[in-house]
């Protein structure tokens, strides 16, 4: 429960954010102009909060949400290309109670994972500065702090990799660094807890149009987030329970950068 609540305590902090003023006012803008196909829709437009169940052991970081993507539907990958590609993956390795992410009403939760970001608001050319990532940064410890069975860290693109390394120095692991790299992994410990981050291409369109990332070597991250998890409950860590809800402000009541994303 504790989890839930402290989680829950930041996701609304994270809402009300006003750290990076441009970018509040470009996320802003972007809702009121609204794309062509999406006139009808009445756009989210602020920070995004992560998308997770409280017991998770896995985390996955993007970049920040994309403008017609997150930016419109408030949660994390939903309403776009980069979705489309990483739900189904979740669903097919036990994470995504189905592959479908059309808005936050449409029933989907995850399972034993949280998905978040190095940036919470939409950043023009799906870009945040180095000033605005180190903004964002301290939410992304605070969650890392509120999921004690956190394991494994799934890593979408460079930038990701590089908050999520900064985060564990942060915190007293010790690893080697290594470089980004699909596929390519952290082992870090600091006495208290292991981690395992794995890098992964970003799903952006640009990476899966073009073969760069494709489903078969998406499937293999996770399958690999799946293994450690099991390896752990050979050895008698506690397991989360799959199947449990998810949760999102609202529905309590209810840049990937062109560049990055490789
Ligand atoms: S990017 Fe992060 S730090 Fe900046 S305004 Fe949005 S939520 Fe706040």
């Amino acid at each position: 429960m504790f989890e839930a609540n402290a989680l829950a305590s930041i996701q609304r902090s994270v809402v009300r954010c006003r750290r990076c003023p441009e970018l509040r006012s470009y996320a802003a803008r972007v809702a009121r102009e609204r794309k062509r196909a999406h006139r009808e829709c009445e756009y989210w437009g602020k920070p995004v909060p992560s998308f997770y169940d409280p017991r998770a052991r896995v985390m996955i970081v993007g970049l920040a949400p994309g403008a017609h993507g997150s930016n419109r539907t408030g949660r994390p990958f939903t309403g776009d290309a980069s979705g489309a590609f990483l739900y189904p993956a979740l669903h097919r390795a036990g994470f995504a109670s189905q592959p479908e992410a059309i808005d936050r009403h449409d029933g989907l939760k995850l399972h034993d994972c949280i998905i978040t970001a190095a940036a919470r608001c939409a950043p023009p050319k799906n870009k945040p500065t180095p000033q605005e990532l180190r903004n964002c940064f301290p939410y992304l410890l605070e969650e890392f702090d509120a999921l004690p069975r956190l394991r494994v860290a799934v890593a979408l693109g460079s930038i990701a990799f590089a908050a999520l390394s900064k985060l564990l120095r942060e915190r007293g692991f010790a690893f080697d660094p290594g470089r980004f790299a699909h596929g390519a992994e952290l082992a870090a410990e600091n006495g208290r807890r292991s981690i395992v981050v794995i890098a992964s291409y970003h799903p952006s369109r640009q990476n899966t149009n073009t073969g760069k990332l494709t489903v078969p070597m998406f499937d293999a991250i996770f399958s690999r987030a799946n293994a450690i998890l099991a390896r752990d409950e050979g050895a008698g860590r506690e397991p989360a329970a799959r199947g449990r809800g998810s949760a999102h402000p609202s529905s309590r009541r209810g840049r990937p950068s062109s560049s990055e994303k490789r």
